[in-house]
C-alpha cells in the first residue's frame, strides 16, 4: 500500500499548506522507542521536537506503556460530572505535591486551548460573583500562544495564527513583553532589571479596573521562537495582579514537567498563579489531557446553593479520562523516582555548550538561547543589526527538509531552529542531531 498516497487522499493536516505536501509527502511512522521515530521504509528519526513538545519521556515508555494497559482492563472511561474514579483522585494527590503553593482545585479538559478558555472563563466569573462585574478583558503579551480556539487565540499575538481571524476575535488589551534578543532598552536578560515591564505597569494603570486576569507562558514564549525572558518579570507581575485584583494566570501548557529545568516555569521566580494550565508533558505526550489548575479563594467564589446560579457551568466530555490519568500519574511516579528532571539538568548543560561551539561562529546566528533542555537558533541576516532573513526564502523550512532527509525531525519556527527534546536524550544523540542540524543550516545558507 502507497501510505503516503493514501494519507493525501483524506488528511487534512494541523497548520500545513497542504500544497507543499507535493513535495514534501506526509511521513509515515509505524513505530516509536525512546526519542527515536521510525517509518514504514524503517527509516528512522531523531524526534527532537518531542512531537509537538508533548513527549516527555521517550516514545513508546515501557512503564507508561504498561500503567495505561493496567488501566484499560479496568477502566476506559465515566462520566465526570458526580462521578469520579481513584486514577484522577491520585493524579491530585501526585500533582499536589510539586505544584506552586495554593494551587490545590483541579478542573479537568482534554486539550491546552480547552484549559486556556476554561481558565479565562473562570477568572471572568470570578470577578462577576466578587462584585466586579466590569472585569471582563483580558491583557496578555505580544507575541503570545495560548492555542487556537477563539478564546485561547484572541489571547494571542502570534499574527501568523490570528490575523485572518481578528473580526471574530476578544478585544485583547496587549501589552509589549519582554524581548530579550532586541531589547530596545539595551540590556541583556542575564543582568537586566525588567526595564520593559514598566509597559505592563501603564497598562495596569490604564486598564486594570476593567480586567479580569493577564495571562502569560512564563519565561518560555514557544511559538515565539522560544523566546526566552527572565524569572524576575514574573515576579513583578505577581506583585502588579496583587495590587490591581487582577489574575495572573500561568500557561504552562509548554514550559511544565521540566522544560525550563525546574518542574514549572514558575518555580523559578518563586512566586504562584492564580491559575495554571498544564497539558503538552501532563501525560508524557500519550494521550490528549489537560487541566486548569486553582486556588481555594477562586474555587469558593463558585460555592452556594444551586439556586444561586453560581456554579462554573463548563465541561467536556473527555474530562478526567481514566487512560490519560493513569499515564499522568505514572509521569510523575518516573519524574520521581528516575530523577528525570535533576539529570536531565546536568545533561542540558552539554547540550548548550556543543550548540553554542557549533552554532555561534556562524555569520548568520544572531543569537543561541536555552532554557532547560530547549535551545534556540535565532538565524538572522544580520549579526550586528539583528536583521531578520527575508521570510519569503523559507530557510528554516529548507532547513528542516534536509535535517529530515538525514534522519532529524527539527520544524523550526520560522527561521529560529530550536531542539525541545524529550528529557531522556543522551549525549550521543545530542552529538548526532546537532552536527545534522548544523550540516543543514550550512548547506542551506552557504552551499546553495
Ligand atoms: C500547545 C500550546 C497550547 C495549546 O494546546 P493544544 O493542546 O494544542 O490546544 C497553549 N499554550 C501553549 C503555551 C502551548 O504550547
Amino acid at each position: 500500500m502507497d501510505w503516503q498516497a493514501e494519507d493525501l487522499k483524506y488528511i487534512w493536516h494541523p497548520c500545513s499548506q497542504m500544497k507543499d505536501y507535493e513535495t514534501l509527502p506526509p511521513i509515515v511512522i509505524e513505530h516509536g522507542e525512546g526519542i527515536n521515530l521510525y517509518d514504514t521504509n524503517g527509516k528512522c528519526y531523531k524526534d527532537v521536537i518531542s512531537s509537538w513538545w508533548c513527549n516527555l519521556l521517550g516514545h513508546c515508555n515501557p512503564r507508561i506503556n504498561s500503567a495505561i494497559k493496567k488501566q484499560i482492563d479496568t477502566l476506559e472511561h465515566v462520566i465526570f460530572a458526580n462521578f469520579s474514579h481513584k486514577t484522577v483522585i491520585t493524579l491530585c494527590q501526585e500533582l499536589i505535591k510539586v505544584l506552586p503553593k495554593g494551587l490545590c482545585k483541579f478542573n479537568f479538559a482534554d486539550n491546552g486551548s480547552s484549559a486556556i478558555e476554561m481558565s479565562l472563563k473562570m477568572s471572568f466569573q470570578y470577578h462577576y460573583q466578587t462584585g466586579n462585574p466590569q472585569k471582563k478583558r483580558f491583557m496578555a503579551l505580544s507575541e503570545a500562544y495560548h492555542g487556537e480556539t477563539l478564546g485561547a487565540l484572541a489571547v494571542g499575538g502570534v499574527d501568523l495564527y490570528s490575523e485572518l481571524y481578528k473580526p471574530l476575535l476578544l478585544d485583547v488589551i496587549r501589552i509589549d513583553g519582554p524581548d530579550c534578543f532586541r531589547c530596545p532598552y539595551g540590556k541583556c536578560r542575564d543582568n537586566c532589571s525588567c526595564e520593559c515591564f514598566h509597559k505592563a505597569e501603564e497598562a495596569f494603570k490604564q486598564y486594570a479596573d476593567e480586567t479580569a486576569a493577564i495571562i502569560v507562558e512564563p519565561l518560555l514564549q514557544g511559538s515565539a521562537g522560544m523566546k526566552v525572558y527572565p524569572p524576575l518579570y514574573l515576579k513583578k507581575l505577581r506583585e502588579l495582579c496583587d495590587k490591581y485584583n487582577v489574575h495572573l494566570i500561568a500557561d504552562e501548557i509548554a514550559t511544565g514537567y521540566g522544560r525550563t529545568g525546574k518542574m514549572f516555569a514558575f518555580d523559578h521566580a518563586r512566586v504562584s498563579p492564580d491559575i495554571m494550565c498544564l497539558s503538552k508533558g501532563l501525560t508524557g505526550g500519550y494521550m490528549p489531557m489537560a487541566v486548569a489548575i486553582t486556588t481555594q479563594n477562586i474555587y469558593d467564589a463558585f460555592y452556594d446553593d444551586y439556586l444561586k446560579g453560581k456554579a462554573f457551568m463548563h465541561s467536556h466530555t473527555y474530562a478526567g479520562n481514566p487512560l490519560a490519568c493513569s499515564a499522568a500519574v505514572e509521569v510523575l511516579r518516573i519524574l520521581k523516582d528516575e530523577e528525570i528532571i535533576e539529570k536531565a539538568q546536568k545533561r542540558a548543560k552539554y547540550f548548550n555548550q556543543i550548540i553554542k561551539e557549533k552554532f555561534l561562529p556562524l555569520e548568520n546566528v544572531g543569537e543561541v538561547r536555552s532554557i532547560g533542555l530547549i535551545n534556540a537558533i535565532e538565524l538572522v541576516k544580520d549579526k550586528e543589526t539583528k536583521e531578520p532573513l527575508d521570510y519569503t526564502k523559507r530557510t528554516g523550512y529548507q532547513i528542516y527538509k534536509k535535517a529530515l532527509e538525514k534522519g532529524v525531525l527539527l520544524r523550526p519556527l520560522g527561521d529560529v531552529i530550536y531542539f525541545n527534546p524529550p528529557l531522556i536524550i543522551e549525549e550521543a544523540d545530542m552529538d548526532f542531531v546537532t552536527d545534522v542540524a548544523l550540516d543543514c543550516t550550512i548547506k542551506q545558507l552557504y552551499q546553495n
